[in-house]
């Protein structure tokens, strides 16, 4: 079976030895104080900043998942509004939790065929603002240059979901505070790890609020991954799953050019051939998730005519559940399986 499911996706075939060396490593029964552990710690973070190319001055830390990235900004960061810049489920599911916590959020919906707008209202240094770098419900990333506009209008902090992009894309680091993704989208990792990123802003910011009362409040949370510790016991065969992995891959900025064609070459072969790219402004598309909609009869049909051909289609999320197919254009997946997509879809429309 071939999956092209937007997370958890494929994970990437160098996993499965991995998951041995990791039990044979004994790390696994091993206390998370301990050095060994700390050692591994320490060369994740490394390794990964590296092939991301992130800036030396950005601080790592690692959560449990995406969801978790979304409170520990409302409980940490948010002291005063947040501002929620969103086209699609994620985003919007972030806001519904913000409001939850602190009931202090301003929603900016924008348009799906859009890249979001830097008008923002009555806003100061405390506020945040909180975007989706790939809205992986419908299939629209927001560029380099609109989150460079937003940075050099927004007063406050930007925060950035970055989960179906980030290890898929190169990320314009510098024009946000807060990074976050987990690892079952672009990194072709198994789930329950998430990786989020600071700038010295944002752990000043930390520091400022000084909000403390939780088990990951971000204070707590950056004071012991300086120390190479974490607050709770951690996911250690996630993080070691991460840093083996990452020692493999090509910088970003390559993989990054190479999904990037090939997306394009997808979409323009999805046109050709008669299916409809749910987003129809090729400048917003996204370059990892790709949507496809079309009739809730016609849906269900490419989805079961791929799966007799042992290919997994996404299914379309929230308002497109039904009437939208998704296709994760994830690093992972290699290039051959992605001509045997092509293949499937041309044979189902001549079906
Ligand atoms: C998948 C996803 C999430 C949720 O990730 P979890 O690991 O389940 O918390 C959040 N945001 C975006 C954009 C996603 O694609």
């Amino acid at each position: 079976m071939i999956t092209f499911y937007p997370g958890p996706s494929k994970l990437y075939p160098q996993i499965e030895s991995f998951l041995t060396d990791a039990y044979r490593s004994g790390l696994l029964s091993m206390n998370h104080r301990s050095k060994p552990f700390m050692e591994m710690l320490g060369k994740t973070i490394a390794v990964l900043k590296e092939k991301l190319l992130v800036p030396d001055a950005y601080e790592v830390v690692f959560t449990s998942s995406a969801t978790e990235c979304w409170e520990i900004v409302a409980q940490s960061l948010t002291p005063h509004k947040s501002f929620h810049l969103y086209n699609g489920a994620f985003g919007e599911k972030w806001s519904d939790y913000a409001g939850r916590i602190h009931g202090r959020t301003v929603n900016i919906p924008y348009n799906l065929n859009e890249q979001p707008g830097t008008v923002f209202p009555d806003h100061g240094d405390r506020d945040l603002l909180c975007l989706t770098q790939t809205e992986t419900s419908n299939g629209t990333a927001v560029d380099n240059l609109s989150l460079q506009a937003v940075r050099s209008t927004f007063k406050g902090l930007v925060a950035v979901d970055a989960t179906s992009g980030m290890a898929g894309v190169s990320l314009p680091w510098e024009t946000a505070d807060i990074w976050f993704a987990s690892v079952q989208k672009c990194f072709g990792l198994p789930s329950g790890l998430a990786v989020m990123i600071l700038s010295p802003r944002a752990v000043e910011a930390s520091d400022e609020v000084g909000e403390k009362l939780h088990y990951n409040s971000l204070p707590f949370v950056i004071e012991n991954f300086r120390k190479l510790q974490t607050p709770y016991t951690p996911n250690i065969l996630g993080i070691y799953l991460l840093n083996r992995l990452m020692s493999t891959l090509d910088p970003i900025d390559l993989v990054s050019r190479k999904l990037e064609n090939r997306s394009l070459m997808l979409y323009q072969f999805l046109e050709q051939h008669g299916f409809s790219p749910l987003v129809e402004n090729s400048a917003v598309r996204s370059h990892t998730v790709v949507a496809v909609q079309d009739s809730k009869e016609n849906v269900a049909a490419v989805k079961a005519f791929a799966l007799s051909k042992h290919i997994m289609l996404g299914n379309g999320y929230g308002q497109w559940k039904e009437s939208a197919f998704r296709i994760a254009n994830f690093p992972a997946i290699t290039d051959p399986e992605v001509s045997a997509l092509k293949e499937c879809l041309l044979a189902f429309k001549n079906s």
